[in-house]
């Protein structure tokens, strides 16, 4: 037999905070403006332009720092990195290495049927870098610098974690924790959310680790998982041929399967880090430790039992929906006002899912007013909207904001209880289908079906099934006697 090999895996994550302004300065966040917008001499690296530390950069981390089991250290320092790269006007990146501002933590992940933790080494506080843009003209590149300076913090993990799966459980416990906090919204698509991967193999029962690579350009969860499996099947060979594996840094592509090394680890004394002049020792007091544990929100997995708890609600059903804290929200605030929950929950779990991955739209950003959800409910209650309408509606509601009654009004979706219409739409479907009506006397059950949607698609989808099926069954008993 084979040598069996363990993966062992530790990640760095970067997470884009969305405070207003930037971390060593006042220009914007927003993502997605006009390239160079939001610059200013400090974010653009003007020598001589002077940072200043935004304090909600702080708090953000804080609060993360905390909700992790980190210990904080109250005095912490800022520390420049030093690189050059096109991307990084000062020729350095301010960041955290001697002390950053929250170390040696613990995350909690789903393993199995149980829960497993994975260590924190360290939280830090830095600043982000611009964009290269390298495809609009042939021969140059372009800088955009609105993201130069938008604050990140960066989480780094022990070499805890062993598979794909629990990378991406930590990865969706990080999401969540920092949704919930409303400190980030964790975007890998839009790379508000960043991971690393270090990797390693080593043979099981071994008590070292292997040589490790660190991947990056990761910006999806299936990517991360093609790279881990590309990854460990490229060590495991090496090591089987007798070959050593290099430490270095390896830029996965996803669209190639395939992973090519980008250069040879760097260390931290490549970097000749040194306390930044420009900046003083932050120091963080007790009061906001104390402020923001008390301040610390009801999490997914505590939202999800009460869920099943205070509402009935299926295990599945509140994981679901506690998976984005938006869902959440809008769950909690539309049952207060409806008092139904199975069926506010059927709408969030069935349609809301479906519509997203249909539609391609990210569930974190996914909204609706719980007083037109109200609303909506309703009219499907009282019949006023059949199952076909009411997707429609939904729909309206989910992606443009549409109030529910107003946008069933101009759409004409509301069902049609005129029994005058509906019995002259029957007898015209009977009159139009004469064989059909033939076929239904001879015992062919199963034609009433066709006569339903006929009557159905005549009357636009807005009759009520119920009252289509028994007008229909009153005319086909009178043309039979
Ligand atoms: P460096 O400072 O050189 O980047 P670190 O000790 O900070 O190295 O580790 C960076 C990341 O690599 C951490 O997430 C850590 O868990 C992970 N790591 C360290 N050693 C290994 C290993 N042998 N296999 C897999 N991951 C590792
Ligand atoms: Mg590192
Ligand atoms: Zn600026």
């Amino acid at each position: 037999m084979g040598k069996q090999y363990e993966t062992v895996i530790g990640l760095e994550v970067h997470i884009e905070l969305s405070t207003k302004t930037k971390i060593f300065c006042g220009c914007a966040t927003t993502f997605g403006k006009g390239a160079n917008t939001q610059i200013c001499p400090v974010c653009a690296g003007m020598p001589g332009a002077l940072p200043v530390l935004n304090r909600q950069v702080v708090r953000y981390a804080l609060a993360m720092g905390l909700a992790l089991n980190c210990h904080v250290n109250q005095l912490c320092k800022f520390d420049r990195k030093n690189y050059f790269y096109p991307d990084n006007p000062q020729n350095y990146q301010i960041s955290q290495l001697y002390l950053p501002i929250c170390q040696d933590g613990y995350l909690e992940i789903p393993a199995g049927a149980g829960t497993k933790k994975v260590r924190i080494h360290e939280l830090h506080m830095e600043e982000d870098a611009g964009k290269l843009i390298h495809d609009e003209w042939a021969d140059c590149s372009l800088a955009d610098f609105n993201r130069s300076g938008v604050p990140l913090i960066e989480i780094v993990s022990e070499p805890d974690m062993r598979s794909a799966d629990e990378v991406i459980a930590y990865l969706e416990q990080l999401r969540k924790i920092a949704q919930y906090l409303g400190i980030s919204d964790c975007r890998l698509q839009e790379g508000s959310m960043r991971a690393d991967v270090n990797l390693s193999v080593r043979e099981v029962g071994s008590s070292v680790f292997g040589t490790r690579t660190e991947m990056k350009n990761l910006n999806s969860f299936k990517a991360i998982m093609h790279a881990i499996e590309g990854e460990r099947e490229r060590q495991i060979e090496l090591l089987e041929e007798g070959k050593a594996i290099i430490q270095e840094t390896r830029r996965w592509d996803d669209n190639k399967e395939s992973s090519r090394s980008m250069r040879s680890k760097e260390d931290a004394k490549d970097y000749r880090y040194f306390p930044d002049p420009d900046l003083p020792p932050v120091h963080i007091p007790d009061a906001w430790i104390t402020e923001l544990r008390e301040k610390q929100p009801e999490f997914a997995e505590h939202r999800a039992s009460r869920y099943q708890a205070e509402f009935g609600l299926s295990e599945s059903d509140a994981r679901q929906i506690t998976e984005y804290k938006n869902l959440a929200d809008i769950f909690e605030k539309t049952v207060k006002l409806s008092g139904n929950a199975r069926k506010t929950a059927n709408w969030l779990t069935g349609e809301t899912f479906r519509l997203a991955r249909e539609k391609g739209i990210a569930l974190e950003s996914v909204s609706i007013i719980p007083k037109d959800f109200l609303t909506f409910l309703g009219e499907v209650e009282n019949g006023n909207l059949n199952n076909q309408a009411a997707k429609k509606v939904f729909e309206a509601m989910l992606l443009e904001g549409c109030e529910p009654l107003a946008y069933m009004q101009e759409h004409q979706l509301k069902t049609v209880r005129d029994t005058g219409l509906l019995e002259k739409t029957v007898q015209d479907v009977l009159a139009q289908n004469p064989k059909a009506v033939e076929e239904f006397s001879q015992g062919k059950e199963k034609v009433f079906g066709f006569l339903v949607g006929n009557v159905m698609r005549q009357m636009r989808g807005k009759a009520a099934p119920d009252e289509v099926g028994k007008m229909l069954r009153e005319k086909l008993a009178e043309l039979a006697k």
